[in-house]
């Protein structure tokens, strides 16, 4: 079956199934970490649906939770109409939400995917401030419908400037720290503060707090401050894209809380929805400025999906994983260093949380003479990509040059869990470098 399934699929759908064509597994069962393969083959999952599984896979709070409302003949689909299932999942989540936007915020459901809440923010601060540019930063991603709003019509013209992302390694000033930090601020500063700048007052700043697709890229503390005071001093909203760095991932609930800042808009999908399609924008209540019927779509009231997520934002809560997420990350990347003072073809080792990136170089391919790290290597990073499902785990690659290997494994991994997937990515590495 294993064989004949993996055909069939690679022979009728696009070959834009990337990421599914370098992971030939057939995933017949899973529960936590592990996936279990058609050929009968176990897989430790550090993909989690990119980060989307807080809890691992089938984890049974999220079963019951979907099994009661089946069970109960609750609706499956009422569009936005009031439920009890609703309520329930509206009341966990503002009770998770960073204190400073609790107290003050609407939430708006959207069509199921994380992109169509990124759409949805861009939209309602548009509308909130009746300007229609948008500051966004390099490396950043926030979704695939990038254009949707413009060719469905009558939506603004809308213009992105694009503002150097603080990184420590691959820093877009070739200065590192917190003077490429300071840069960034002061370059974002000038051009909104620069009448020939040509930047019109936008309408809002949407970020990342920790890049994720962008190759794991924590943004500092004090940078994230700076945004913050950069965007209220200019009544610019900032949009704080939290799709995969929300519900205990990066060691806090949200990512924001790391820093303190309160954004004015969050965006939030992946683990909100208990592995079910589920998207979300919170917002002050005074950005709450569009017409109802403004932003609509069809399955923006999924009830599985809520229940789903209000059983694992609560237990994610109650169990304190976020906290178990800091400890755990940390323990990890200290491992991952370890292995990197061994392996000169890893050129940085980084994350927040239970999100972390090992960004594989050529150190050959050095210029020693030029400032910078090494060339990002992504053959290596698709060979280790290779010998790790050969262990029986599965990682992902991300970064602009897809040389970075991402673990997002469930916040609920054992510690024993963490050392196996540790102990099987140092050896995919040494057979990689071969
Ligand atoms: N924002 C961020 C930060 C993401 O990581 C993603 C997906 N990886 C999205 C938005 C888009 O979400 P979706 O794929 O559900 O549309």
């Amino acid at each position: 079956a294993h064989e004949g399934i993996l055909r069939r699929q690679s022979l009728r759908e696009s070959a834009a199934r990337t990421y599914a064509r370098s992971l030939p597994i057939v995933p017949v069962r899973a529960r936590g970490l592990t996936i279990e393969g058609a050929d009968g083959r176990r897989y430790l999952d550090c993909l989690s649906g990119a980060g989307t599984l807080a809890l691992g896979h089938n984890h049974p709070v999220v079963l019951e939770a979907i099994k009661k409302v089946i069970d109960s003949g609750a609706p499956l689909h009422v569009l936005d109409l009031a439920t009890p299932v609703k309520d329930a999942f509206t009341t966990e989540l503002f009770a998770t939400l960073p204190p400073g936007l609790a107290d003050n915020a609407r939430v708006q459901f959207c069509g199921p995917a994380g992109t169509d809440a990124v759409e949805a923010a861009l939209k309602l601060v548009r509308t909130a401030t009746g300007r229609s540019g948008m500051l966004a930063f390099t490396g950043a991603y926030h979704g695939m419908t990038e254009g949707a709003l413009a060719a469905s019509g009558g939506a603004p013209d809308v213009r992105v400037t694009r503002l150097p992302y603080p990184q420590e390694y691959r820093c877009p000033f070739g200065v590192g720290g917190e003077r490429g930090a300071e840069l960034s601020a002061r370059w974002t500063e000038s051009l909104l503060d620069d009448p020939k700048s040509g930047v019109a007052p936008p309408a809002g700043m949407i970020l990342e707090p920790v890049q994720g697709e962008g190759g794991v890229i924590p943004a500092p503390d004090d940078w994230l401050r700076r945004m913050r005071r950069i965007t209220e001093d200019r009544s610019i909203p900032l949009i704080a894209d939290e799709v995969q760095t929300g519900v205990g991932r990066t060691g806090t609930f949200w990512a924001v809380e790391h820093s303190g800042i309160v954004p004015d808009v969050m965006v939030l999908s992946k683990a909100i929805g208990g592995s079910l399609p589920l998207a979300v924008v919170v917002y002050r209540s005074e950005l709450d400025a569009w017409e109802p019927g403004a932003h609509a779509g069809t399955f923006r009231g999924n009830q599985l999906a809520m229940a789903a997520g209000a059983a694992t934002l609560g237990y994610v809560r109650e169990n304190r994983l976020a906290e178990r997420a800091a400890t755990l990350g940390t323990r990890m990347l200290g491992r991952l260093q370890g292995l990197a003072a061994d392996h000169l073809s890893i050129g940085d080792v980084r994350g927040k949380g239970l999100m972390i990136g090992i960004e594989l170089v050529d150190p050959e391919a050095e210029d020693l003479t030029a400032p910078g790290p090494a060339p990002a290597d992504p053959a290596l990073a698709a060979a280790v990509q290779r010998e790790c499902l050969d262990r029986g785990l599965i990682v992902e690659l991300g970064g602009r040059h897809s040389s970075v290997v991402r673990l997002l494994p469930p916040l609920t991994i054992t510690d024993e869990q963490a050392e196996a997937v540790l102990d099987r990515l140092a050896d995919a590495l040494t057979a990689a470098e071969r």
